[in-house]
C-alpha cells in the first residue's frame, strides 16, 4: 500500500473510532468511564487495582500502522498504536531514527506523549514529544481535531501528559535524526554524585557528544554511558542472556547495533526482575527467556498474576521524577538516605520551554532547563512506612516533578501545585466537556480517593 491508500485506510479507522465515541458520549451514565484498548501492552507500572480495568474500552487496536517515511524532509507520520521497536525497524533502513526512542520496545508513540518517554538523547531533545509537529486527536465528543504549534496549540500541548484523560490521539507526525548501523558505549566511572552530575551538566552544556544516560550502582560507583553512533563495529554485543545493566559495572566499551542499544534495558525491563530467583541465571534466561524477559512479557504477566508485584502487600517502587539540575544533588544524597537503593537510573532532559501543564508557580526561581530523570526501578517497601507518598513530598519541596506512570498518593490540593489547574481545565472543556476520560487527578490518583 502507498502512503495514500494507506491514509484512506487511517482516516476510515477515525471515522469508525469518532462513531464510537459520539455513541458513547450520547449515552454514558453518570460516573461511566471510557479507555483505551490498545493492541500493545501497556507499560505503566503494574496496578492490579486500577478502575480503569472495569472502564467500557474503545477499541483503538487497528491503529498501528505508519503512514509515511520522509527522508528528504526527515518526517514520519504514523498512527498512535505503533511501537518504538517497529518505528526504528522502519526508520533505521532510511539512515533515520526518533529523535527520542522510548526504550522499551513495546511503548507506543501515542502513550508515550499521552505518558512520558525519556532517553539518552534527551539532554539535547528533550522527550518524544518535543520531535512532535502536529498531532490527529478524536475528541470526548467525538470531533477529530487536528493541532499543532501553530493551530489549537493548548490542545497539541495539552495532550502531552494528559494520560488519556483529554482525547484519544490517532495520527502523529514527528521528526526524525539521521543515525549509524551501530552504536560505541564509553562507560566513564566517578567515585560521587557530585562528579557525575558536574560531567552530565558539562555536556549539556558544550553537547559535545551524541548520546548520555547513567546508571548509579552505589554512591561511589557512578557511571556516565556515552554513546556515539558509528559506521562499523569490530564486534556487536545484544543483551538477552545477560543483563545489559550489570555489564556497565564491568567494561570500559561497548559497541551495539543501533537498535540492540536503543533497546537495551527491554530484557530486564531495566532491573525490575532482578529480585525473582532464576531470573538473572543464564540457563534459564536461555531457556525460557523467549516466555518471561522483555518487557512486554514482565509487564503482562504482572497484570496476570499480580501477587507477584505485591510482596508483603505492598508495591514495589516503581517510579521516575525529574528534578531541576540545580536540586539534583540534594535529592541523590536524600535517596541514600532513605531508600539505599541501587541501581538507579539517570537521564539528563531538557525541558524547553517548561511544559505550560506544568503549575508555573512551583517553578519559579528554575531557570536552567537541564532536568535530570531519576529513576527508582524495583525497591521494595519495607516498614509500615509509604515511600511512595515520602518521594512525593521531597519531589514537590525541591521543585521536581513525579511522573504518573506509577502508584500516586496526592490529596487533590497537593497534586494542584505540581500541575496546572486552570491550563487542563481549560483543555478540558474544549476537548472532553462530558467528562468521557476522567480528570487527570480521578485517573492518575485514584488510591487517593
Ligand atoms: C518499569 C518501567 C520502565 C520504563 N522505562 C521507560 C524507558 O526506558 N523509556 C521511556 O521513555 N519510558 C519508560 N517508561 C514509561 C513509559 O514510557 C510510559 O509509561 C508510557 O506512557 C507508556 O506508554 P504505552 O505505550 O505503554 O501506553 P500505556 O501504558 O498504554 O498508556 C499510558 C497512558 O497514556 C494513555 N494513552 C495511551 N495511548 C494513548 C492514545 N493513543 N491516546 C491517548 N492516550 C493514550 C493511556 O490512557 C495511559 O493513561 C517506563 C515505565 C515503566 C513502568
Amino acid at each position: 500500500m502507498d502512503a495514500n491508500e494507506k491514509r484512506k485506510t487511517h482516516d476510515a479507522r477515525v471515522m469508525a473510532i469518532a462513531g464510537m465515541v459520539r455513541s458513547f458520549a450520547a449515552s454514558a451514565r453518570d460516573g461511566e468511564y471510557f479507555s483505551l484498548k490498545k493492541a500493545a501492552v501497556s507499560h505503566m507500572a503494574p496496578q492490579p487495582d486500577n478502575p480503569r480495568y472495569t472502564d467500557r474500552k474503545i477499541d483503538v487496536k487497528a491503529l498501528v500502522e505508519i503512514i509515511e517515511i520522509d527522508p528528504a524532509k526527515r518526517v514520519c507520520i504514523a498512527e498512535s498504536g505503533v511501537t518504538f521497536t517497529r518505528l526504528v525497524d522502519a526508520t533505521l533502513s532510511h539512515g533515520l531514527v526518533p529523535m527520542c526512542v522510548s526504550e522499551l520496545k513495546e511503548i507506543t508513540i501515542g502513550g508515550a506523549v499521552a505518558g512520558c518517554s525519556v532517553e539518552s538523547m534527551s539532554f539535547k531533545h528533550g522527550g518524544f514529544y518535543d520531535s512532535c509537529i502536529e498531532f490527529e486527536i478524536v475528541s470526548g465528543t467525538g470531533e477529530v481535531i487536528t493541532c499543532s504549534r501553530d493551530s489549537d496549540r493548548e490542545v497539541f500541548e495539552g495532550i502531552h501528559g494528559s494520560f488519556g484523560t483529554l482525547g484519544i490521539l490517532t495520527l502523529l507526525t514527528f521528526k526524525l535524526i539521521p543515525a549509524r548501523p551501530f552504536v560505541r558505549i564509553d562507560y566513564v566511572h566517578f567515585p560521587s554524585f557530585e562528579a557525575l552530575l558536574a560531567t552530565i551538566r558539562q555536556h549539556y552544556k558544550t553537547q559535545d557528544i551524541e548520546m548520555m544516560d547513567a546508571l548509579i550502582h552505589a554512591p561511589d560507583k557512578c557511571i556516565l554511558c556515552i554513546g556515539t553512533f558509528v559506521d562499523s563495529a569490530p564486534s556487536t554485543s545484544k543483551y538477552f542472556t545477560t543483563p545489559y545493566y550489570k555489564s556497565t559495572r564491568v567494561l570500559e566499551h561497548d559497541y551495539m547495533a543501533t537498535a540492540d542499544y536503543f533497546f537495551r534495558y527491554d530484557a530486564d525491563c531495566h532491573w525490575s526482575i532482578r529480585d525473582y530467583p532464576g531470573l538473572e541465571n543464564k540457563i534459564v534466561r536461555k531457556l525460557f527467556g523467549r516466555f518471561l524477559l522483555g518487557s512486554s512479557n514482565i509487564l503482562k504477566l504482572s497484570e496476570k498474576l499480580p501477587f507477584l508485584v505485591k510482596k508483603g502487600g505492598k508495591p514495589d517502587v516503581i517510579v521516575d521524577v525529574f528534578i531541576p539540575y540545580t536540586h539534583a544533588l540534594l535529592f541523590l544524597e536524600w535517596c541514600q538516605q532513605t531508600f539505599d537503593y541501587y541501581p538507579l537510573w539517570i537521564v539528563p532532559y531538557k525541558m524547553q520551554p517548561f511544559y505550560p501543564w506544568l503549575n508555573p508557580t512551583m517553578l519559579v526561581g528554575i531557570t536552567d532547563p537541564l532536568f535530570i530523570d531519576i529513576a527508582i526501578y524495583g525497591f521494595q517497601q519495607r516498614d509500615d512506612k509509604n515511600y511512595y507518598k515520602i518521594l512525593e513530598d521531597k519531589v514537590l519541596e525541591l521543585q521536581g516533578m513525579k511522573s504518573l506512570i506509577t502508584h500516586n498518593y496526592y490529596d487533590e490540593a497537593t497534586f494542584w501545585k505540581s500541575f496546572n489547574k486552570v491550563f487542563y481545565n481549560r483543555v478540558k472543556q474544549r476537548t472532553d466537556p462530558k467528562n468521557l476520560f476522567r480528570g487527570l487527578y480521578e485517573k492518575t490518583n485514584y488510591k487517593q480517593r
